[in-house]
């Protein structure tokens, strides 16, 4: 893919330096959560002796209310390292996103709608998110509370590795199906989909949803197709295929990405990818309205 020396997205945040500590992840963790534990063991009373215990710990000097209480994370900014292939990596990131800002745009205007476009936050290791701590561990992802799309550079070397899906235009791609995310919650999809949550069929709600995103990264590569090169579609359905369910699945944690749910089988990700780069075109990607098994 070319990109060196086109327009850069300014909606990047560099977090790599940031250093996120302690922190209950979210409500019910930490001294709220054992304490509304015990209300439902114990009744009010032993709310009420907890409290006084843990008082009297504290008068003695012994625990600090803030570490029961959880509170917010600490992050603190440490000098960073960066190689010069991280560097390139964070700017080609920063060149996926500025297209997908065009692409989406374009295609919102179309439909008499105002693209808001995502913060991508590039952090190293961990990172404190509105839908709770995420890890690098589980790749990139796409918070819709917060409407960023997260990313630990370090993915790349395991989507090459781990995957065997190397090459710029697979990372592209990753991107790309992320910012699909966002145009979903614009859109509503993931609203609709989230509401879902207590169904018994909400998999597959979540596998359309996944597949949609898919549908939506090739869109990106529609209206990007000026700046492809030689084996990229490959390198893309590659990725596809590589970081199907089963494969990413198992390194997904917690309940912070639609990740975490099937992505849908490696053949139906290439073929809503296809789909998209040949159309192009945000109304032919309805994976909601036909029959599960046709997908
Ligand atoms: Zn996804």
């Amino acid at each position: 893919m070319e990109w060196k020396g086109r327009r850069e997205s300014e909606n990047v945040e560099d977090g790599r330096g940031e250093r996120t500590r302690g922190g209950t992840g979210g409500a019910g963790g930490g001294g709220i959560g054992l304490l509304m534990t015990i209300g439902k063991m114990f009744g009010f009373k032993g709310v009420l002796a907890a409290l006084l215990v843990g008082g009297v710990l504290w008068k003695m000097g012994i625990v600090d209310p803030s570490m029961l209480l959880g509170g917010p994370p600490t992050v603190t900014r440490e000098q960073i390292q960066v190689s010069p292939e991280e560097e390139e990596r964070f700017n080609f990131v920063k060149v996926v996103l500025a297209d997908t800002e065009d692409t989406w745009t374009k295609e919102f205007a179309r439909h008499d709608k105002k693209y808001q476009p995502p913060v991508l936050k590039v952090y190293r290791g961990q990172v404190n998110t509105g839908c709770g701590m995420g890890s690098a561990s589980a790749g990139p992802f796409y918070c819709p509370a917060d409407q960023n799309v997260y990313i630990d550079l370090s993915f790349y070397d395991e989507l090459a590795e781990t995957f065997n899906a190397p090459g710029d235009f697979a990372q592209g791609y990753v991107v790309a199906h992320e910012v699909g995310h966002h145009v979903q919650k614009l859109l509503g999809y993931s609203d609709k989909v989230a509401a879902m949550r207590a169904r018994p069929d909400y998999n597959q709600y979540s596998v359309r949803l996944e597949l949609q995103a898919d549908f939506y990264a090739g869109v990106w590569a529609h209206h990007n197709k000026e700046y492809l090169e030689r084996g990229d579609i490959e390198e893309a359905m590659r990725a596809a295929n590589a970081i199907g369910d089963d494969a990413i699945q198992k390194k997904m944690q917690g309940k912070i990405v639609p990740h975490a749910f099937t992505h849908g089988t490696s053949q139906q990700r290439m073929r809503w990818f296809n789909k998209g780069l040949v159309s192009g075109k945000i109304e032919d990607g309805d994976t909601f309205s036909m029959p599960y098994e046709q997908l």
